[in-house]
């Protein structure tokens, strides 16, 4: 059974000796208990994150192996709650295997196409869904700014925003990115902050200003989003990626100065917190999808010992849409 673990933390950006590849004994089941073959692993700027501390959750320490969100099948069971053969998601690790108690697991429905499960009805699709209609309750004609918007979330924000009939402006890093964004996912335009003058071509994208911000990102972004902020708009806080391989953070310099004139909301969410409202999210996509308003793309890299680079290169922008790693067969 091999496993990734984190050899050091770092200090600034990932490198790959940051990880470990070992080899441990086959992890073996107890009463209550589950062994399960890991099929997708899920890579998430979160990942990265943790490692800077603890967050909503503990922070990953020196010597764990890395945690992760994972789709997996069930190849021993010692609990009547799930069945060998059965589909399931679960907290795991970087592994090819990994023991869990049989609770800790979560069945998972059929779907055409298992990655699905990763991507659209996964953390990425449920995030989009949740920020987006929660908490930035977009209404038609309104704009919509997206950032991060060749990710996987971001790329379902920004869809889900069109089909409610917003105008949608997505930030992207370089203009090949930039381009994709639009032909693939329709978005009315898409700016890459990467080049100069990022103020002035959102405001000329945003010609009616931002009703609602959904930042993946922080940073010098949030600051410029903020000062095309409407009054009313709102801002979904969902996460600050541009900061998590920083030494030092740099935060908008207008706050609260631009919420206070603007009178803006903004408000950071946990995918998890709407847990309650998945079913409802999983049917909007789902008719999305089915109406050809919603593509799902993903970015699949194949084999676990590959996890490291995959998730170095997502910090770096190689990725478009969600990005996971195929540890084994469906
Ligand atoms: P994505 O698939 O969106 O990939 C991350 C993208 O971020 C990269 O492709 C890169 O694209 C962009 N990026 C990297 N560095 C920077 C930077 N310095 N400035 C601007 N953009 C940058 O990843 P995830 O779906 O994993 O995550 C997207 C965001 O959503 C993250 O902030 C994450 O923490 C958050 N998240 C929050 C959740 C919640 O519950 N609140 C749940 C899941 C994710 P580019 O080439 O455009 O730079």
């Amino acid at each position: 059974n091999r496993q990734i673990t984190v050899a050091a933390l770092p200090k600034g950006p990932l490198t790959p000796e940051n990880f470990d590849l070992t080899e441990t004994a086959m992890p073996i089941s107890q009463a209550g208990e589950v062994l399960l073959r890991i099929i997708l692993m899920s890579i998430d700027a979160a990942n990265r994150s943790w490692m800077q501390g603890a967050t909503y959750r503990a922070a990953v320490k020196q010597g764990d192996a890395m945690p992760t969100y994972a789709i997996c099948e069930v190849v021993e069971s010692k609990s009547e709650r799930v069945a060998v053969g059965e589909i399931v998601s679960a907290e795991a690790t970087w592994s090819d295997y990994i023991v869990l108690p049989a609770h800790k697991v979560m069945k998972m429905p059929a779907v055409p196409q298992l990655s699905h499960l990763m991507s659209v009805y996964g953390v990425a699709g449920k995030t989009a869904y949740h920020g987006l209609m929660s908490i930035g309750q977009p209404e038609p004609g309104e704009t919509v700014l997206v950032s991060a918007a060749a990710g996987s979330v971001g790329g379902y924000v920004g869809q889900i925003a069109k089909a409610m009939g917003c105008r949608v402006v997505g930030i992207a890093g370089g203009p090949e990115k930039c381009d994709w964004v639009v032909k693939t996912f329709g978005f009315d335009a898409c700016i890459d902050y990467r080049a100069e003058g990022l103020f002035k071509s959102l405001r000329s994208a945003c010609p009616n200003g931002v009703d609602i911000y959904f930042d993946n990102v922080g940073g010098v972004i949030l600051e410029t989003a903020l000062n095309l902020m409407n009054e009313k708009g709102r801002v979904v806080c969902c996460g600050a990626i541009s900061q998590y391989e920083s030494t030092a953070p740099t935060g908008p310099r207008n706050l609260p100065g631009a919420i206070v004139v603007k009178r803006l909301k903004m408000e950071g969410f946990i995918v998890t917190d709407f847990a309650s409202q998945d079913a409802k999210a999983i049917r909007g996509l789902q008719t999305l999808i089915d109406a050809g308003k919603l593509k799902v793309t993903e970015d699949i890299v194949e084999g676990l010992e590959n996890a490291p680079a995959a998730l170095i290169g997502l910090l770096n922008g190689d990725n478009k849409g969600k990005r996971m790693v195929r540890v084994s067969a469906d």
